[in-house]
């Protein structure tokens, strides 16, 4: 065994691989003592067998640990049953209880997920499926073997399979999910945090509470209160999830063995009490990994959410300061034209110069307005709500739009029903909807074959307010409704096609509707609450 200092499990537990074999033989000859109640039938077979859980999971770790665990199969019966009279067949029935137990290993190592013990409910079934069948191949074989020699049970052969297999099976489902929290690295940081909690403590003193209360009375009929120690695996598997389900049932456990060891109880009790036992494990670990499991699913879905807020954010960015940037450059450019012009006296010059830097400057405010509301929208979710008037905000976006449409050839018809009416909005992102829905509109209108022409019309309908733009384009057809608002590749060339899925965000967080009418010409409606409160109000959606 030179190859022993690599070995996975010491690997794990940072142990050299001395001291985890000495470890393992002395916690299995302890085991096997404790658990050595009541015998069956002249053989090794006892109501409750955790041994093989401890021999599973040293496998787990390092399939060459075989020669141990057959060694500590030996070791057992001859220290905890005395020196055997047929070497032979303790032999065989030993060798053979140890390659059961590889089997058992062999099949965890497969079908379990190994980047965290017990991850999923999958897991789980899997590990309850390979142990009730390797524990029932186990009590064949090691049954058989004594059989097939002539030492075999003084009653029925399949009664003491039986026994075997659900003492076995027992034994495993209460201590092998311990023992894999335990050596999983991942597992053991969550289970010493939990066991460091409060709650952790609180359930613990409430399973020695219930173990007195189930068992410190004479009437030796302990099924009558024993669903009570249901109660606090539950609890510590509700709240803290799989490390809360397997510390609870552990403790448990051990007080079972104290209150089975302090008053033996007969036979038939305490294979009764264990089969309890693994039911009361059973119900901790389903209910522990689907709660770990309901955690890990809420966890990855902020991190995905906060994700697309980012991106959502970023092409939001990138989207509403093309515009002003490719502004800023115009005017940058007309400067350089006025300053080079010549026929032009120097007060016209200065005059020009004043407005086009004047121009700049506010296109530069509103792009770092754009930056500021849109940060705060996307990564609170607010909107800071005050009364503003409509009509000068349809006009202004309108206006903005004017060299546009002139260039595209567009003409722009505004039809504003609202006279002095002020709604509640944020204006820099409600600007950012118009905008865009302008924007678009002069693009499809541009791009049709008739009168190029662009209508935005506003007015109250049914206590809101109801603004549309519509254009002469090509129109929305049905089909492309449903994806027209998810952020996705655009049609147009440069379109960046997150838009009109941040102005629907927008929208909704200031509690109104965007939508579009299917038809030939486009046609693109949005409604506001009108609300009466003059104060400013920050409004936090949902996200
Ligand atoms: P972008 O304009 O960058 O493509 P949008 O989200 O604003 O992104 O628009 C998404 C798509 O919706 C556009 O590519 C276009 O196909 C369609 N669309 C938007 N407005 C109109 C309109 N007025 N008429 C026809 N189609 C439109």
């Amino acid at each position: 065994m030179s190859a022993l200092g690599a070995d996975p499990a010491s690997a794990r537990t940072g142990s050299p691989a001395w001291v985890i074999g000495f470890a393992y033989v002395t916690v299995f000859l302890l085991l096997d003592w404790v658990s050595y109640i009541r015998p069956f039938q002249g053989l090794n077979i006892t109501p409750w067998n955790p041994q093989p859980a401890l021999a599973v999971a040293l496998l787990l770790g390092n399939a060459r640990w075989l020669w141990l665990v057959w060694l500590s199969l030996l070791t057992a019966e001859i220290a905890v049953r005395g020196v055997p009279s047929e070497w032979f067949v303790t032999l065989a029935a030993t060798a053979a209880l140890a390659l059961s137990y590889a089997a058992i290993a062999r099949a965890m190592q497969s079908r379990l997920d190994r980047s965290l013990a017990l991850a999923r409910r999958r897991d789980l079934i899997w590990f309850t499926g390979i142990v009730v069948a390797g524990a029932l191949v186990s009590g064949i074989v090691y049954v058989c073997t004594f059989a097939v020699a002539g030492l075999g049970p003084s009653g029925s052969l399949l009664e003491a399979v039986v026994r075997y297999w659900v003492g076995d099976a027992v034994g495993m489902v209460v201590l092998l999910p311990i023992l894999l929290v335990a050596t999983d690295p991942l597992r053991r940081a969550a289970l010493s945090v939990t066991m460091k909690s409060w709650d952790w403590w609180l359930i613990a003193l409430l399973i020695s509470a219930l173990l007195a209360v189930v068992f410190g009375r004479d009437d030796r009929d302990h099924f009558k209160f024993f669903y009570l120690l249901f109660l606090p695996v539950v609890w510590a598997s509700a709240r803290l999830g799989l490390p809360g389900a397997v510390s609870a049932a552990g403790l448990t456990q051990v007080g079972l063995i104290i209150a089975v060891q302090s008053a033996p109880n007969p036979d038939l009790t305490v294979f009764e009490l264990q089969v309890l036992m693994a039911a009361v494990t059973m119900t901790g670990l389903l209910l522990g990994v689907a709660v770990d499991e309901r955690e890990r699913a809420a966890a990855e879905l902020r991190g995905s959410l906060r994700l697309a807020a980012a991106g959502q954010m970023a092409a939001a960015l990138a989207h509403e300061l093309s515009q002003p940037l490719t502004a800023m450059n115009s005017y940058a450019d007309a400067s350089r034209l006025i300053v080079a012009a010549t026929g032009m006296s120097d007060e016209q010059r200065l005059a020009r110069l004043a407005d086009v830097s004047g121009r700049m400057a506010d296109d530069a405010l509103r792009a770092s307005a754009v930056v500021k509301r849109l940060r705060d929208f996307f990564r609170t979710g607010s909107t800071q709500l005050r009364p503003v008037a409509v009509t000068p905000l349809l006009n202004e976006v309108v206006e903005m739009n004017a060299r546009r449409a002139v260039a595209l050839g567009v003409r722009v018809v505004c039809d504003i029903d609202v006279g002095t009416r002020e709604v509640r909005m944020d204006t820099v992102q409600i600007a950012v909807v118009l905008r865009n829905l302008v924007a678009n509109a002069l693009d499809a209108a541009a791009s049709g074959q008739q009168s190029r022409q662009v209508r935005v019309r506003a007015r109250e309908h049914k206590g809101m307010l109801l603004v549309e733009v519509q254009d002469s384009g090509g129109g929305v057809t049905t089909a492309r409704l449903q994806s027209l608002f998810e952020a996705g590749p655009s049609d147009k060339p440069g379109g960046m096609g997150v838009g009109l899925s941040i102005c629907r965000a927008i929208v909704e967080a200031h509690g109104g509707a965007l939508w579009a009418e299917p038809g030939p010409g486009g046609h693109f409606c949005f409604t506001l609450p009108i609300g009466d409160s003059k104060d400013p109000e920050v409004l936090q959606h949902a996200s």
